[in-house]
């Protein structure tokens, strides 16, 4: 394809920002206004117009999946296969950077990566290591301190303590943490973005071959980066690179995990000669769609402005819908969705997007019960299931026996008569003299330690995954993984459990043999060997389990993993507070924001039909809730919603009691108000108005509290 071609199906600022001649560009627009699209047309009139070879190309998206598709898009614009480039998330392309330079980055050749579950089983070890209270210290929030400060950059050296013993302690439980996982060569998620970021700056010949390399980074969902990927980001670059950045401050909902929407104020202070494109047309949602999801995003404060419009149909109104009971509201969108397929319309042109990845257990049932095929996506993942990492792990020991997480995993499963006792006294071995538990294992064994029963049990776990290293040399990927289920005694191990469950996990084994049938690697990083790439796609992509890729389904998944996708049909379910807005997140101003920026990039993924629904009451995690519907809902101007009622069911009023921006009281959300008990605080919410009105105000020395507003005194500040 000629560049001319390639520009003739942009708009004019669309086509600014991919021929953008500046050293550096941020593009910063709403949502469906062809930020992916103009990257994909930077990459190809790039390589089109010779400015760039594949290999100089570097590209971050923000899903493995987005990968997959940005690859196969530029193929399709060049009509041909393009080789060499690197595309792929941040933790992607930092796990490639680490195998290819793990002397370098000072790991084990065979480091494993951990998951989520596997680094808190490391930190609870870590707590228990230092003789401290596990109450007192849960690992789970140690280990969420942890990551916080990986992806702030810094190691416990770099903490100041300031004399605080609480703040010590957690530095302490870091310590101990690196030292077990450095010991076991396993790196966690947050520590592959780390390692990469220490490797580039630590080793400057690296460097410099890497920016010399990659003259064109180009960033996909900009807003979502961390303080680590953007000083990666930034070293990467250097004096001569290209940086393209686009984003969305309005779609900014990762801050909970160490995002930095003020990395794009930061951008632009970095490199003072950017160029800075702003796109307003958006090509995706209905006007009606478009023109709600604003008038929603426009109640938070401090965003960087935009305007977005279509020059698109109207469409229908928004359809909102008030179930009994969550049962009920998956009925209702199934019964929906059937009808749009009779209609003539695909499966996968619906998606169903839920606040919590435990709302997806309802849909499925339902999708089940109709006999609609579906796929959920992140939330319940194949890779994560207890079976799968069982099997994997006897994998990941046979290829690195330091590996400490696998080693607790499957010492003892199947049972094979390892008891608590000994494998504490293999664990206290190890700490004693700074060795993996699978050495120091074999040293006890060697001892009169430990009584004869559990000598030869130990033994024989011991003999098993030697065994299995012997045995998968050579094989092809599929054969390893069938020869680690066989050795590993699992499926008899299932067969025990009882009912279905059991069937299933055994079901699931298989699947894992197909799945390793089926694996490509990644045809741009032949140097990784199969066997890791395939243990770290499992431990990387954790997901995507379900039926056939191919097939036509019904997609759901949680909100924040929809960012960036679109479908014509979108059904957003438990518009609830408590539930959407989450609890979590209901006494903190900001955090509310970061909730109706997902709510907006939620109703932004909808091109044709958006529809709302909430349920009165609403079980979820065992427990039966009576919710409030949704704030957001009232926050939609009436004008763009139309309430469903069917049959003979008298609908209880599903537009709720509009939420007044002025309650009647002259106070507005988000002000800073005084309370004579209870000090200065910040208004979250309002119900009701005039003498009924009563306002919800977050004090930060006395909690949330509802108050009537008549009675209540509160004063401006
Ligand atoms: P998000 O913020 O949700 O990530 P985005 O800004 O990345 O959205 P894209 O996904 O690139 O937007 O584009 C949205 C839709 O609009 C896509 O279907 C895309 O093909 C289409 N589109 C974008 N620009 C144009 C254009 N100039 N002409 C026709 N269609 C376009
Ligand atoms: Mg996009």
């Amino acid at each position: 394809m000629n560049p001319e071609r390639l520009l003739s199906s942009l708009n004019a600022a669309q086509q600014s920002a991919v021929t953008s001649a500046a050293p550096q560009t941020l593009v910063l627009a709403g949502a469906g206004s062809g930020k992916t699209r103009v990257l994909v047309h930077r990459i190809a009139w790039c390589l089109d117009t010779g400015l760039a070879a594949p290999g100089g190309i570097l590209a971050v998206t923000f899903t493995n999946k987005a990968a997959a598709e940005m690859r196969g898009r530029i193929e399709a614009l060049l009509a041909r296969p393009v080789g060499g480039m690197w595309v792929g998330t941040f933790h992607s392309i930092a796990h490639r950077l680490l195998r290819a330079h793990w002397r370098e980055a000072k790991l084990p050749e065979h480091f494993q990566i951990m998951d989520s579950d596997d680094q808190q089983r490391v930190v609870r070890r870590a707590i228990r290591a230092l003789n401290l209270d596990e109450d007192a210290w849960p690992p789970k929030e140690a280990q969420w301190t942890i990551n916080g400060w990986k992806d702030e950059g810094k190691r416990p050296d770099h903490i100041d303590i300031q004399g605080d013993a609480t703040l010590k302690t957690l530095v302490d439980i870091y310590r101990e943490y690196e030292t077990a996982a450095a010991r076991a060569g396993l790196v966690d998620f947050a520590e592959l973005l780390l390692r990469a970021y220490e490797l580039l700056r630590d080793t400057p010949g690296l460097l410099r071959h890497y920016q010399e390399r990659f003259r064109h980074l180009l960033v996909d969902e900009f807003q979502d980066t961390n303080a680590i990927q953007y000083a990666w980001l930034r070293l990467l670059t250097g004096e001569q690179g290209d940086l393209f950045a686009v984003g969305d401050d309005d779609q900014s909902i990762y801050s909970w995990r160490g995002a930095q929407v003020e990395n794009m104020q930061r951008f632009r202070k970095d490199y003072p000669r950017h160029a800075l494109v702003r796109l307003e047309q958006n090509y995706r949602s209905t006007g009606n769609i478009l023109n709600a999801a604003n008038a929603l995003i426009a109640r938070n404060s401090s965003r960087l402005g935009k305007s977005l419009w279509t020059d698109g149909k109207s469409g229908e109104l928004l359809k909102l819908y008030a179930a009994y009971n969550d049962l009920e509201e998956a009925r209702f969108c199934v019964d929906r969705i059937k009808s749009w397929h009779h209609g003539g319309g695909r499966y996968d042109e619906c998606a169903i997007l839920y606040r919590v990845s435990a709302q997806s257990r309802v849909m499925e049932d339902a999708l089940r019960q109709a006999d609609v095929p579906y796929r959920v996506h992140g939330g319940f993942k194949f890779y994560e299931r207890a079976e799968i990492k069982d099997a994997l792990a006897y994998l990941r020991l046979a290829a690195n026996r330091a590996d400490d997480g696998a080693f607790e995993r499957i010492v003892n499963v199947p049972t094979r008569g390892v008891g608590q006792r000994s494998l504490e006294d293999v664990r206290q071995a190890a700490r004693r003299e700074n060795v993996s538990l699978w050495e120091a294992a074999h040293r006890l064994c060697a001892t009169k330690e430990l009584g004869a029963r559990a000598v030869n049990a130990l033994k024989a776990f011991l003999e098993l995954i030697a065994r299995l290293a012997h045995d998968i040399v050579d094989q092809p990927l599929d054969a390893i993984i069938d020869t680690a289920v066989a050795h590993s005694g699992l499926v008899d191990h299932y067969k025990k459990e009882k009912g279905d469950r059991g069937l299933d996990r055994i079901e699931n084994l298989e699947e894992l043999v197909t799945a390793a049938r089926d694996f490509t690697p990644d045809p741009d990083a032949p140097e990784i060997p199969l066997l890791s790439a395939f243990l770290s796609h499992a431990a990387l992509e954790a997901g995507e389990g379900q039926a056939a890729a191919d097939e036509d389904s019904v997609q759901l998944m949680t909100l924040h993993s929809a960012k960036g996708l679109e479908f014509p049909q979108i059904y957003l379910v438990g518009m609830e507070e408590g539930l959407f807005p989450h609890q979590r997140s209901s006494d903190d101003i900001s955090r509310i924001e970061e909730e109706r920026r997902l709510c907006y990039v939620g109703m932004t993924r909808a091109m044709q039909q958006l529809t709302l629904s909430y349920a009165e009451s609403r079980r979820l995690h065992g427990s039966d809730y009576y919710p409030q519907p949704s704030r957001f809902l009232r926050e939609i101007p009436r004008e763009f919603i139309e309430e469903v009622r069917l049959g003979g069911r008298m609908a209880t009023g599903a537009v709720p009691p509009r939420l007044e921006e002025d309650s009647g009281v002259g106070l507005k959300l988000g002000q800073r108000v005084l309370h004579k008990t209870f000090g200065e605080g910040v208004v979250l919410h309002f119900e009701g108005r005039g003498a009924q009105a009563r306002v919800q105000v977050n004090f930060p020395g006395a909690g949330t509290k509802w108050l009537v507003a008549a009675y209540a005194g509160l004063e401006a500040v």
